[in-house]
């Protein structure tokens, strides 16, 4: 047994009776003492509740019962609610929140018999591209220890890449799936809006948050989806649509299958080497049969940054009103007044990135700006929408970075919010349609990771999937580890 094994190779070991999920779990805790004093994934390590839950696991193992998860180490992204066990967001705000319930992604794993052994480091409520927002500690890339993993979702991926777990969930409101995926050389799924539910996902921009997959490789992340996917009536913005087997669209034929690449996901700015390496990616894609358009136009994409940094905050701005140190997680003590409890909560509570989203938002649908600001992010909402579906009448998916440059340096770009806004410009758009995206490994570039996006029409979770585990059996960059 190696600390790089996928889902699927191990679900053979754990149903042939050749490893237990406690001697497995054991091995990743064990891991996760050697390299977290490097890495900085973990807010929690579940010891107690991992050996508990394996033993649960080899039980039902025994029985015959076994689930493609069953006794598999799983961790969690510190803003999906677990019961029992703190749920930080990485906020000070929050330090001390123990949910009385489980989120429905961590309840639909439950049923499976995972093995949660860890709650992930991540920015401050979500809000971020490098996890250095979080109110905690910054996380480290495995594969450069001086450089971040990216974020939100960066200790999900930083823990997947240097072997603390198998997978990962994480959680992607603008690109903070697969930024860090991409960072971090892991495979990284943002379902549709609406595929997975978001009950129990503390809510940061609700109509852009979703909750996805963060895995070795893409059967893995397959498998993720077949657990956690479909209708809860506990979200409303839950699709009520069937899910189907996402392991069955794994073929590598993807012959005729219709690619186009938007010209403008190649953005001033972008690193030469990332460029070079998603084209010979889709180079390898046209190999293998797909029909590559490369004059695709999106112009409305620059657009796509602006209208983010609007909806989002507004929404942030009402969703975190609820912290107000009255219902849940901190409170100042010491005030005289109501007034000033609240406003002392949220001055200590809160860091710096959180309140200035918070200010963002309250401007943007302040009686006087509303019409200018929100109101008109909402219409070019819509017109990026309907590129998307028009772009989507012509082809199957469409591919382009996941990011402009490889993993920065821990410290380049705090000192300057619209750089590290800039990390998102090709995944924030994705979020704005609604639509999925996957972000793969394709590259390197002096050792340090490129990923690879692919952006399907709304429910084509599949066609991605088959697409980048055709392109994932041609190439061997899921392979490479880092040295840790
Ligand atoms: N980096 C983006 C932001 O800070 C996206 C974050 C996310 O997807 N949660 O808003």
């Amino acid at each position: 047994m190696t600390n790089q094994m996928t889902i699927h190779q191990t679900h053979e070991l754990l149903k042939t009776r050749q490893l237990s999920s406690v001697e497995l779990t054991q091995a990743y805790l064990e891991r996760i003492r050697q390299v977290e004093p490097q890495v900085h994934a973990l807010v929690t390590v579940t010891d107690e509740l991992a050996l508990e839950q394996a033993r649960q696991a080899d039980k039902l193992i025994a029985s015959g019962n076994i689930s493609p998860l069953a006794g598999i180490p799983v961790v969690i992204k510190d803003n999906m609610c677990t019961r029992g066990i703190k749920t930080t967001c990485s906020s000070k705000m929050l330090t001390n929140f123990v949910p009385p319930y489980n989120a429905t992604v961590v309840e639909k794993l439950n049923k499976c018999g995972a093995v949660v052994v860890g709650k992930a480091n991540m920015d401050e409520f979500a809000m971020g591209s490098s996890t250095e927002n979080s109110a905690l500690f910054t996380t480290h890339n495995p594969w450069d220890l001086s450089r971040v993993p990216g974020g939100s979702s960066g200790g999900s991926a930083a823990a997947v890449a240097a072997g603390e777990t198998i997978y990962a969930l994480g959680s992607d409101t603008g690109g903070s799936i697969r930024q860090p995926a991409g960072f971090c050389s892991v495979t990284g799924l943002k379902p549709t809006y609406g595929r997975v539910s978001r009950y129990g996902l503390v809510a940061f921009a609700s109509s852009l948050d979703q909750i996805g997959p963060m895995t070795q490789d893409v059967t893995d992340c397959a498998l993720v989806m077949n657990a956690i996917a479909g209708h809860d009536r506990w979200d409303s913005t839950s699709l009520p649509y069937p899910i189907p087997d996402y392991t069955r669209c794994l073929t590598t034929d993807i012959k005729g299958l219709r690619l186009g690449i938007p010209r403008e996901y190649f953005v001033e700015g972008m690193q030469a080497e990332v460029a070079t390496a998603i084209k010979a990616a889709v180079s390898k894609l046209a190999e293998l049969g797909a029909k590559v358009d490369w004059e695709v136009s999106l112009p409305h994409t620059r657009y796509a940054l602006a209208v983010y940094y609007i909806i989002a905050p507004s929404e942030a701005s009402a969703n975190l009103a609820r912290y107000d140190g009255v219902k849940y997680g901190y409170s100042y003590q010491e005030a005289h007044s109501m007034w000033e409890a609240m406003e002392k909560t949220r001055q200590y509570g809160f860091g710096p990135e959180v309140k200035r989203r918070i200010m963002l938002g309250t401007y943007a649908l302040s009686a006087g700006y509303y019409d200018a600001y929100y109101l008109k992010a909402q219409k070019v909402r819509t017109i990026i929408r309907q590129e998307f579906d028009r772009a989507f009448e012509k082809y199957d998916a469409l591919i382009t970075p996941t990011s402009p440059t490889v993993p920065f340096k821990i410290g380049e770009k705090t000192d300057d919010p619209l750089q590290m806004y800039l990390s998102d410009v090709c995944t924030l758009p994705i979020n704005i349609a609604g639509v999925p995206a996957i972000s793969i490994p394709a590259g390197f570039a002096n050792g340090l990771p490129i990923g690879m996006q692919i952006i399907g029409k709304p429910l084509g979770e599949e066609t991605l999937l088959k697409i980048a585990y055709a392109y994932e059996q041609a190439t061997e960059w899921h392979k490479r580890k880092p040295e840790i």
